[in-house]
């Protein structure tokens, strides 16, 4: 899982060995011969070549002045290196201009955005086959209000295939690291995930390559970082290797369970760094053999494959004498809903759908989806099938169930992250598809006029829907709105849509009622209809017990 390595700005001793050891995913070099080396021992390994220059200004200050001139400016960067690129190849990737990116300078970051952009368009033209890096930003920029612009350049950078090239660093004080500190991610090291979740609100995703990181020193808190303060320094891990080695791993893990780590949308991590300068970062021998040890031991792993459809509609409990589920058109289905069962999580569909058939004496399974812990989706009804799961809504929702108990009153259980990863693709990919649109993701609690714990509160199923966050209608509109009246002597009140219902109450001949809604039997052509949560048969055995009232 190790998305660690090297950011080597020269060939120092032994880095060609810990690199055939440890074949890391990508590497950093600023000697564009050292790609060769690095693909003559390891193929696989991305190569991201990053070209120094003393003066970035310049072309920034004429990026800023349009595209063209942005474009001018990319190719006079470019023309410095790529006689000796397209000679030499061995390089997959190209690093922009250096952390140019600012908070609360909206100029400065408007020419950065600017070169970027047009580095991405021109870099395809004059180096084919190399892919762009941008957006190389300084830890901690830009301002968390200021993601809106780098819009287009994700979108120029996707169309190039490149990647986001963000400065990772963690805060380590005195021998105690931030690195799992919530706060310090999300305005430092994860800052890229705050990021990467804006871009794809706004339906962008983009590849990740964190082009610097490592410990860092600063202030107490954790904050005011110090940029000549690396894990040699006494304030941060006064050169304790084995410290600095089990922090980078820790930092790995949390690389690994990031969305973008899941997606392979992240690249790798070069720890800053091996070369001149920077006395107190230095990555050399015997430190630099005991990262490959590292990485070696935690090899890339096969991607995870994509979570499967297993049908399995016609293997439950159903029950004919419970009556059938209606139909629905596909057009008035209005969101997803998400339940938890409640339950330990290894109860199974069959389970719940006996559970459902039996006790509940419903039709068959109430939900449509099924998803257990190791990530398998289970298809338990047609999603045309109108199935019982939140009260007289049915119709409008598609309900998932994720077996297990999430309500932090009985339970301090969360879904497995293998579920929340199938619901993530069931809800933003494969619901989509059938649908021809998005819908929003809701917990059954938010349902209009739920009363239900469902699916607790130990985990945020919102994240995971990237349908752009369409609220519920707070307030839907009752649709089918009749007024009907009893034909028949005696009509029996229902607490749902079938005989198997218990009888709650009489209506006598000529009652008139408004039904919010009147559902229809596609079995048997019974239809029934729905009043303040009760129900009353319309059409039974082909017999009219109710007549609309004209
Ligand atoms: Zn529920």
């Amino acid at each position: 899982m190790s998305y660690l390595s090297y950011h080597l700005q020269t060939n120092v001793t032994g880095w060609l060995d810990a690199v055939a050891r440890c074949k890391p995913r990508a590497l950093k070099v600023f000697q564009i011969e050292m790609g060769n080396d690095t693909k003559a021992v390891s193929p696989d390994t991305l190569i991201v070549f990053r070209h120094h220059i003393e003066h970035q200004q310049p072309y920034l200050d004429r990026a800023g002045e349009g595209p063209a001139q942005a474009r001018d400016a990319a190719a006079e960067f470019i023309n410095r290196f790529e006689d000796s690129l397209n000679r030499q190849g061995g390089i997959d990737y190209v690093e922009s201009l250096n952390e140019t990116y600012a908070t609360g300078n909206p100029e400065t970051l408007r020419k950065a955005i600017a070169f970027d952009i047009g580095f991405c368009e021109m870099l395809a033209h004059i180096c084919p086959g190399v892919k762009p890096i941008v957006f190389t930003a300084a830890i901690g920029n830009p301002g968390h209000n200021e993601y809106a612009p780098l819009l287009p350049l994700a979108e120029a950078c996707a169309a190039a295939g490149g990647a986001f090239g963000y400065h990772a660093y963690h805060p380590v004080v005195n021998g105690v690291s931030f690195v799992g500190s919530a706060g310090h991610q999300r305005d430092l090291h994860l800052r890229w995930c705050v990021i990467d979740d804006f871009l794809i609100a706004t339906g962008r995703r983009v590849d990740w390559f964190l082009g610097e990181i490592g410990p860092i020193g600063a202030n107490n808190d954790g904050y005011g970082l110090r940029a000549n303060d690396g894990w040699k320094h006494g304030g941060v891990w006064g050169g304790d290797r084995a410290a600095c080695v089990e922090d980078l791993a820790a930092f790995d893990r949390l690389l690994a369970g990031t969305r973008a780590a899941r997606e392979g949308r992240l690249l790798g991590a070069t720890i800053f760094t091996s070369g001149p300068g920077w006395k107190h970062f230095q990555i050399r021998q015997p430190i630099l053999d005991e990262i490959a040890d590292y990485i070696q031991a935690n090899p890339t792993p096969e991607p995870a494959p994509e979570p499967r459809i297993v049908d399995i509609i016609d293997q439950l409990t159903m029950e004919p004498e419970n009556g059938h589920y209606g139909e629905r058109h596909l057009s008035g289905i209005h969101g997803h809903v998400v339940h938890h069962s409640g339950t330990r999580a290894s109860l199974t569909a069959e389970e719940a759908a006996y559970y459902h058939v039996n006790t509940k004496e419903w039709p068959g399974i109430g939900y449509t989806f099924y998803i257990v812990p190791d990530g398998t989706i289970y298809q338990t009804n047609p999603i045309n099938v109108s199935s019982y799961h939140v009260g007289d809504l049915n119709h409008r929702y598609i309900g998932t169930c994720v077996p297990g108990n999430f309500w932090s009153v009985q339970s301090v259980a969360k879904p497995s992250l293998a579920q929340e990863r199938s619901l993530r693709w069931l809800h933003n990919v494969h619901l989509p598809a059938v649908l021809g649109r998005s819908i929003p993701l809701l917990g059954h609690k938010e349902v209009p006029g739920a009363q239900t714990a469902c699916p607790g509160d130990n985990w945020d199923w919102h994240k995971l829907d990237e349908s752009g966050g369409v609220e519920p209608d707070p307030d839907p509109e009752p649709f089918e709105v009749v007024e009907l009246r009893v034909a028949t002597a005696r009509l029996n009140v229902r607490t749902g849509p079938g005989k198997a219902y218990a009888i709650v109450g009489q209506l006598w001949q000529g009652a008139e009622l408004w039904a919010e809604h009147v559902t229809t039997n596609s079995s048997n052509g019974d239809k029934w209809a729905c009043f303040a949560e009760l129900w009353a048969a319309v059409r039974y055995n082909g017999v009219a017990l109710m007549e609309v009232v004209e």
